[in-house]
């Protein structure tokens, strides 16, 4: 047996993301891992166990470690611990798509436009008309038999059995839909089935002659108020997973598996306060029609599961939809956010023809999805996917992806205790090059920190992490880093045509230091050349463009940063969300001048952020001589599809009206 008594330094404690770092890296090992905090001691390898020691910053734990593998096993954790698991205060301020739905939901702000109409955000696009269906997850009814420790026992074991299939099938569809990264969520579900601490509680009330469904729900119900009372956003999402996945097992303990939604027999509109990811991914086409939920944002996983999904979906509603009775008729207009109550019989009939439409041109848009985005008058704007990995590029080619606009390569490193090796980064780096056939990708170097800190990289704790250590300035300041990465691009660039860009370049000197190692490591490996190019998503960057382009080979736009800079609005904001708009004629006028930039020099510019996929903001775009859209996979057959519905020239004076309004609404209205 052996013991370490350690402070635990990060700034808001042991809690979600560095908690699962430590719990993945105790399971490495075969001893027993325990972990004492005061009076509470927690399994070490269970994740619910450790979120609920609430160990805070500063405070000393102690690691009791007994086994074969014990001294190796504290020396690992040791490290692990000292070197920060990832964790800083930050974290639940900010998120990207892997942490969005660690964010606690808001209500709009927005005001109902007139009486029978509700202003939510648009989530997913397309429009879906019929009766109303208010959502709750039905009470199940748990009777109080048991039928002895053994076959409760086995019972339990099925439900969870079952529950793991219907995760992993979940999971599949999820990647199958190209959301790799809402695959993930039900990661964490299946993490939450197999937690040790968690069994060993239901069995303990199984022997205490509780039936399996009773000391399910119990154990659940005492874990979940356990990790939300402990007051952090980020567990109190944890905690809805607890929810979420305790329902699942529960339903089919209770055989009530088709009890879900207990959906009526004809489609519908569900509305409900939020929906769970299980309860999105779950819904059934057939009968749902599309959503409308009261809280939430746009990058929610519902949202974005709904996008997968292709379900017309509102969030942000406000409590008000949900007191709309169940029957009565609503549109929901996934694509500018309207909720229509008890339409007349004219707004039914323009709802409908307006679906129609919509419909013909995604059925249109999807066929010839393979065919380039040529606008009428002939201008070719080159549409590229946004991916995350190999699934993800095999999806973009057959969506008629005609490259990759930005591979975000973080996704390699986050959730792990280490740096992926050079080969594991060259393996996925050489199958993506491959599997876009020769077609061109950019692959974005690590844009870590700020929101997304990693625990083998120490950054001292930042009072604004997203004006901090992140993106490029932190690979500068560990060249190593860099340099692997780099290396690992480089002996891909072999396999296909392979591109680098730079993020969250501020400042020349950066983009010159990167590029000189670039130089050093392509003359070491004799490697091809490649071209390079920095994003624009600093202010400071695209002001400076005309000093940036005649050294880059192309520049990419980063709007969902550039939004969130211009406008000094935190892209994950809740409450911002219907402010941060990349529409706003501040952030127009700075893509303006970095295209202009760009094209004096010879050079072509892209954008790689959210805007690019949005219908109001393609034709500006483009007016504005953007030469490449990239966007995420769903999104590249419609966004070609819009491409060829424009015509160059009234594009150029749309653009032009916009750069002189005032705020965003103008240029949305324009649009
Ligand atoms: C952006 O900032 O617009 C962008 C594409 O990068 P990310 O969303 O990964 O920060
Ligand atoms: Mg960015």
């Amino acid at each position: 047996m052996r013991q370490l008594d350690i402070t635990i330094q990060n700034p808001t404690g042991l809690h979600a993301r560095p908690a699962k770092i430590f719990v993945n890296t105790a399971k490495k090992f075969k001893s027993d891992i325990r972990v004492q905090h005061g009076a509470k001691k927690a399994n070490a390898k269970s994740l619910i166990s450790m979120l609920t020691l609430g160990v805070e910053t500063g405070s000393e734990i102690r690691i009791l470690v007994d086994g074969a593998d014990e001294d190796e096993a504290l020396q690992v954790l040791e490290t692990a611990v000292r070197s920060g698991l990832g964790e800083s205060e930050h974290i639940e301020n900010n998120g990207k798509q892997k942490t969005t739905n660690e964010k606690q939901p808001t209500t709009s702000n927005q005001q109902p436009i007139t009486n029978n109409q509700i202003q939510g955000i648009a989530a997913a696009p397309g429009i879906a008309i019929g009766p109303v269906y208010q959502f709750k997850q039905s009470e199940l009814a748990i009777e109080e038999t048991f039928a002895g420790s053994s076959e409760e026992q086995t019972r339990l074991q099925e439900a969870i059995e079952r529950a793991r299939g219907q995760l992993v099938t979940l999971r599949k569809q999820m990647i199958a839909r190209a959301a790799e990264a809402e695959a993930d969520i039900f990661d964490v579900h299946l993490e939450i089935l197999d937690d040790p601490e968690l069994l060993d509680g239901v069995l303990a009330k199984i022997n205490a002659k509780q039936s399996a469904a009773q000391a399910w729900q119990a154990t659940i119900d005492a874990r979940a108020k356990l990790v939300a009372g402990l007051d952090d956003p980020l567990l109190a999402a944890r905690s809805a997973d607890l929810h979420d996945v305790g329902y699942r097992v529960l339903r089919l303990l209770v055989g009530a598996e088709n009890q879900g939604a207990k959906l009526p027999d004809h489609p519908v509109v569900i509305l409900a306060h939020d929906l769970s990811p299980s309860d999105t991914a779950s819904l059934d086409k057939d009968k749902v029609l599309g959503f409308c939920t009261a809280v939430g944002g746009p990058t929610a996983h519902s949202a974005i599961i709904a996008r997968a999904l292709s379900l017309p979906a509102i969030v942000s509603a406000g409590e008000k939809a949900l007191e709309i009775e169940d029957g009565t008729v609503v549109i929901v207009n996934g694509s500018n956010g309207l909720l229509t109550i008890a339409p007349d019989e004219t707004a039914v009939s323009q709802a409908k023809s307006a679906r129609r439409q919509w419909q013909a041109q995604r059925d249109a848009a999807e066929k010839s999805a393979a065919q380039p985005a040529v606008t009428q008058d002939g201008h070719r704007v080159e549409i590229a996917a946004n991916i995350g990995g190999l699934t993800d590029a095999q999806e973009a080619m057959q969506s008629g992806a005609e490259g990759v606009g930005l591979l975000r390569t973080e996704f390699l490193f986050l959730d792990r205790a280490e740096a992926p090796t050079e080969d594991e980064q060259f393996t996925v780096y050489r199958d993506v090059a491959q599997a876009m056939q020769g077609q061109p990708v950019i692959i974005r170097t690590l844009d870590i920190g700020g929101d997304k800190p990693l625990p083998y990289i120490e950054v001292l704790p930042e009072a604004n992490p997203f004006l901090g250590e992140r993106g490029i300035r932190l690979c500068l300041n560990r060249p190593e880093l860099l340099r692997e990465q780099l290396r690992a691009i480089l002996r891909a660039a072999e396999f296909g045509k392979l591109r680098i860009m730079f993020p969250m370049v501020a400042d020349i000197a950066e983009w010159r230091a990167a590029r000189a190692i670039v130089e050093e490591i392509r003359a070491e490996l004799n490697a091809p050349s490649v071209e390079l190019g920095i994003m624009i998503e600093v202010p400071s960057a695209a002001l400076m463009a005309d000093a940036f382009a005649p050294e880059v080979d192309f520049f990419s736009v980063g709007t969902n940063d550039l939004t969130q800079y211009t406008l000094a609005m935190d892209r994950m904001h809740p409450s911002l969300a219907g402010k941060s708009d990349g529409l706003h004629p501040a952030v127009l006028r700075l893509i303006g001048r970095t295209v202009e930039a760009a094209h004096a020099a010879g050079k072509w510019t892209g954008v790689c952020g959210e805007l690019g996929a949005d219908p109001q903001a393609v034709p500006i775009l483009i007016g504005l001589g953007v030469d490449e859209l990239s966007v995420s996979v769903p999104a590249i057959p419609t966004v070609k599809a819009q491409v060829r519905s424009l015509k160059l020239e009234e594009t150029k004076s749309l653009a032009e009206k916009a750069l002189n309004c005032a705020t965003a609404q103008e240029v949305r209205a324009l649009a």
